[in-house]
């Protein structure tokens, strides 16, 4: 890689700037060639997006001459935007009737058509807005689309939306990849569906067409119920619209996606056909963008923590600069590799940008400094020997690492929300012996902590309130508490919502893990070695702590209820867990193994590698013996959905 493969950005055209885009986007995607590092890559399509916004290069990002070209029916129009509160004020008075407002997700526009049946026919991305490139054996394995609509339609539809990555699974690929919208445009175009599934793609439906409602929020309600992932949406009176975008605006750095704006639509149909569209885009919406999150500022120092997994991380110190209305002077350098990548030195001008829920990054060096950056040669906090891993150092003692353990108990309180527990009041109480782990928090008394200096009785009482506040919690958030990789607020949730409580958890296989609807392998795997690895803790935690399961939801009354339904082999018409939650939503149940109980076991239609999985070896040897499951294909299975 040359470290600076990049003439001066802010002088080059909008055609050098496609050009090179093109160029650098072959190297990386089709040839596995890169000349540029990934932040220069990004930095050149932030410049190019910045410049031209409308550029059609940036819907080509990915492997090039990906399928076959799709025309759209009805063009794809891009959104005109707002940046200030009056332009905002003048749109509202063009319509009657309340407000759709929602995040603007900062992905890549596509349009997926089902046919009369509701069975996915079509992906295309935008392209030039006419006619886009044709993406739909990756569409079909991103799992917020339903392959076939749980809702019968009227007739052929046609569902457009935003394919992104959340942060959370972001945070996977972050050491390949600096920025979330060009790793999705790039995945998207994944030539091997597999590897564009393992990338963890997300959908936002936020348009249908084919659908006749009255209201925009209709057809936003009747996608949820066809199965796509539901989006965040408020439908508000005029004079609250302002309101709701401050307030995204606000909880932008929480959200699980990046979002550069806010989306507003004009509420009732017949005003949006009344208003129409020029011929680049419709007169009813809006986009307010957000600005301002890239600044410049001077490279003082590299500070050096150990984070709980033992990572020996590089922070930036800079000069104080304003991004996105918040004073920066701290910016994420990720891992020793990064630095050396970034070619950073000490004095070094750097970019930084603060985007979604991301602290501030160090994106690229503008003008090299004179002192070069040392990397530590032993673990900052206890000394101990450095095992490089990749672009990584790991502390090698991590089970007595001052800083890694301390690391463990401040996530611990952070989500549990027990507050009075910084960072160095954790320091004063691990090194009194006092709390070495999470658990030790709950037999800390007042009289120990009067041993801290600078605590009194007050400040002690209230300590030991606060951790006695925290001492009964819900299952999701416990599990949220554990720090396990990718067990974060989503699939902690999921995972109290499938599974009957923490020994269900604890107990789960990761193929049961990944059948379940928007986990899948990846997730499954790291979440069930992260739960077996943490297992003395979590037994600790469990002794002192009471934590709330849910009630076990009785099966909801419908015209399945009563049967049971297993699913086995590679399915063609749906996805298993999209049949799994029709029949769940029918009143039936779908347990994981055939038994002797089991009413039907599904076997999917694509029996290409012509073997028999165990499941349906056990389902044959139970009807050998005179019980067991009726075993049917996927037209009996759907013939029974549809009678019911
Ligand atoms: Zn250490």
């Amino acid at each position: 890689m040359k470290p600076n493969g990049l003439p001066d950005l802010t002088r080059a055209s909008v055609e050098a700037l496609e050009g090179l885009v093109r160029y650098h986007n072959k190297l990386y995607w089709d040839d596995d060639a890169p000349e540029l590092s990934d932040p220069d890559f990004d930095r050149l399509v932030r410049a190019l997006r910045e410049r031209a916004p409308g550029s059609p290069v940036l819907d080509e990002l990915g492997a090039s001459r990906f399928g076959e070209p799709v025309t759209h029916e009805v063009a794809m129009l891009s959104l005109d935007k707002c940046y200030g509160d009056d332009e905002l004020a003048d749109w509202l008075l063009d319509f009657e009737g309340r407000v759709v407002v929602s995040p603007k997700f900062d992905g890549v526009a596509a349009s997926i058509r089902y046919d009369a049946a509701g069975q996915l026919a079509r992906a295309a991305t935008r392209g030039d807005g006419v006619t886009g490139d044709d993406i739909t054996r990756n569409v079909r394995e991103i799992s917020d689309v339903p392959r076939r609509l749980l809702v019968a339609p009227p007739g052929p539809v046609e569902v457009r939306g935003e394919i992104f990555l959340r942060l959370s699974v972001f945070a996977r690929h972050k050491d390949r990849f600096s920025n979330p919208r060009n790793l999705a445009a790039g995945a998207i175009k994944q030539k091997d569906p597999k590897k564009s599934a393992e990338i963890g793609l997300s959908f936002a439906a936020y348009e249908i067409f084919g659908l006749d409602a009255p209201t925009e929020h209709d057809k936003i309600d009747w996608l949820a119920r066809a199965g796509f992932a539901p989006i965040e949406r408020r439908v508000v009176e005029k004079g609250e619209v302002l309101e709701v975008y401050r307030e995204l605006a606000r909880r932008r750095p929480s959200l699980d996606y990046e979002i550069d704006g806010v989306v507003m639509k004009a509420d009732r149909v017949d005003e949006q056909r009344r208003l129409g569209s020029t011929s680049h885009h419709p007169r009813f919406a809006l986009a307010y963008k957000f600005q301002g999150d890239t600044g410049t500022s001077r490279l003082r120092a590299v500070e050096w923590s150990v984070s709980r997994t033992g990572a020996v991380t590089p922070i930036a110190l800079v000069d104080p600069v304003a991004l996105s209305g918040v004073m920066v002077s701290r910016a994420s350098l990720h891992h020793p590799g990064y630095v050396a990548k970034l070619g950073l030195s000490l004095g070094a001008e750097v970019e930084l940008t603060r985007r979604g829920g991301v602290i501030p990054n160090v994106e690229r060096v503008t003008s090299p400094g004179d002192a070069p950056v040392e990397v530590p040669a032993a673990c900052p906090s206890c000394g101990s020997e450095l095992t490089p891993q990749g672009d990584f150092l790991l502390c090698s003692r991590t089970s007595t690492c001052r800083a890694a353990l301390i690391g463990r108990v401040a996530h611990f309180v952070a989500a549990a929300e027990i507050d009075g527990f910084g960072e160095r009041m954790l320091g004063e109480l691990f090194d009194r012996g006092l709390v070495r782990a999470p658990q030790d928090l709950f037999s800390l008394t007042a009289a120990q902590l009067l041993t801290v200096p600078r605590v009194g009785d007050k400040l002690a009482t209230k300590l030991v309130a606060e951790v006695a506040r925290a001492r009964t919690i819900r299952l999701d958030d416990f599990l949220r508490c554990l720090g396990v990789d990718d067990l974060a607020r989503h699939v902690a949730k999921v995972l109290t919502r499938e599974l009957a409580g923490l020994d269900a958890v604890l107990a789960v296989t990761p193929e049961r893990l990944a059948g379940i609807h928007g986990i899948g392998e990846i997730i499954a795997r790291s979440v069930t070695e992260g739960l077996r690895r943490e297992r003395p803790m979590i037994d600790a935690l469990r002794a002192v702590m009471t934590i709330e399961e849910p009630a076990p939801v009785a099966p909801p009354e419908g015209p399945l209820r009563g049967l049971s339904f297993v699913f086995t082999g590679k399915m063609v018409r749906r996805r298993r867990e999209e049949a799994q939650a029709l029949v769940q939503r029918l009143g039936g149940a779908t347990p994981d193994g055939v038994s002797k109980t089991t009413s039907y076991l599904v076997i999917g239609d694509d029996r290409s590698d012509g073997k028999q999985s165990s499941k349906e070896k056990a389902a044959r040897k139970l009807v050998a013996g005179g019980a067991g499951p009726k075993i049917i294909d996927e037209g009996e299975f759907e013939a029974i959905v549809a009678g019911a």
